[in-house]
């Protein structure tokens, strides 16, 4: 820390993302991206911005935004482009939260945004099964964020339950994190129009293969909407590149392309935690592209370790309640195979 820095910035604990390592020989299930290439069309589109990267991009990201809306069902004045979803969620917790709530076990940013913004904010404990208890939450007064489904554990709060946070907490916004919803959960984005407190956020981080391109969006009211327009303004009035707009646009052209991918992955999932209970884990329901999993037979800790000593990266908190626990992002059939290769190895304490 230098001198310089301001001192309501002194105890700041940034957020800290899982490893992304120059060697790429790991098998890479640490951070929940895709193991497929974005579709072939984004290249053309990405070739056709080339001459034009001299200019500005558009700072509305109008193709983009229209695009989002005709899939979403929405008007376009009800959606915002962000620079990933995290600036969504640093835009909407900037505009709306005075104070907020989160489970205790979710999305390492949501403390940290909550920090820099200096918004007090209360971390209300998931149920022992890791699930959200919506109860907790029904009049809570506070700005709401609710990762669904929820990470690292992958479990779903029902469409009601969401319904029941947004009637109960009608002068604040209650915010859907839908960064893997694609993979099983429902979305809220159909409620959008009945709740004028809603604020659904999505990424093509995820299912869209596009983490690179740094993609996300807000869809809520259009009052909402333009209330992080203003912050947007305020911040960073270009946030979205002409590269990403474009390659954003060219996946939404392809969708099938993205929902067949995300089939498979859900495939992956299902025989991977099958795998993994016949071995003795004890592995959630988890409806997005990562499973969560421990067994009584090794710590999180150790077995993260020998995992990356074999090549194989998952992610593990060293955080009270999941601290025995590794997450593991479900890529190919190849990969997983070697991952179940792997842990058989551990347990059976070969080299
Ligand atoms: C990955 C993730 C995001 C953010 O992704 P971006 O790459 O910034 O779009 C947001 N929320 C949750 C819960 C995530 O896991």
């Amino acid at each position: 820390m230098s001198r310089f820095l301001t001192k309501r910035h002194s105890s700041l604990v940034p957020y800290v993302p899982g490893e992304q390592p120059k060697n790429t020989d790991y098998i890479k299930l640490n951070t929940n991206e895709s193991p497929f290439a974005p579709d072939e069309s984004v290249l053309t589109a990405i070739s056709a911005q080339i001459e034009l990267l001299r200019l500005y991009p558009d700072p509305e990201s109008s193709v983009l935004t229209d695009k989002i809306a005709s899939l979403c069902g929405v008007k376009p004045s009800q959606v915002i482009v962000t620079n990933g979803s995290d600036e969504a969620l640093y835009f909407a917790f900037t505009a709306f939260a005075d104070s907020l709530a989160f489970p205790d076990i979710t999305y390492g940013f949501y403390p940290v945004f909550a920090q820099i913004c200096r918004i007090p904010y209360e971390e209300i404990p998931l149920c022992d099964d890791f699930s959200v208890d919506a109860a907790r939450y029904v009049g809570i007064n506070k700005t709401v964020v609710i990762a669904n489904p929820n990470a690292p554990t992958g479990l779903c709060l029902e469409l009601c339950d969401i319904e029941r946070i947004l009637q109960s907490n009608p002068d604040n916004v209650v915010i859907i994190d839908e960064a893997y919803v694609d993979f099983g959960a429902q979305s809220a984005v159909k409620l959008v129009d009945k709740y004028n407190n809603l604020l659904v956020v999505q990424t093509f981080s995820k299912s869209r293969s596009m983490a690179g391109a740094r993609l996300g969006f807000a869809i809520g009211d259009e009052a909402l909407i333009a209330d992080l327009h203003t912050i947007k303004d305020s911040t960073n009035p270009y946030n979205i590149n002409r590269l990403s707009a474009a390659a954003g646009y060219a996946a939404l052209c392809s969708d099938g392309y993205y929902k067949r991918n995300a089939e498979k992955i859900k495939e992956n999932r299902e025989n991977t935690k099958k795998a993994l209970r016949d071995l003795g884990f004890f592995v959630t329901d988890s409806k997005a592209n990562f499973l969560f999993a421990k067994s009584d037979r090794i710590e999180g800790g150790k077995l993260y370790e020998e995992l990356k000593s074999r090549g194989v990266l998952v992610r593990h908190f060293n955080k009270d309640r999941i601290r025995d626990f590794v997450r593991i992002t479900v890529g190919t059939d190849e990969q997983m195979r070697i991952f179940i290769d792997k842990i058989k190895e551990i347990l059976e304490g070969r080299q």
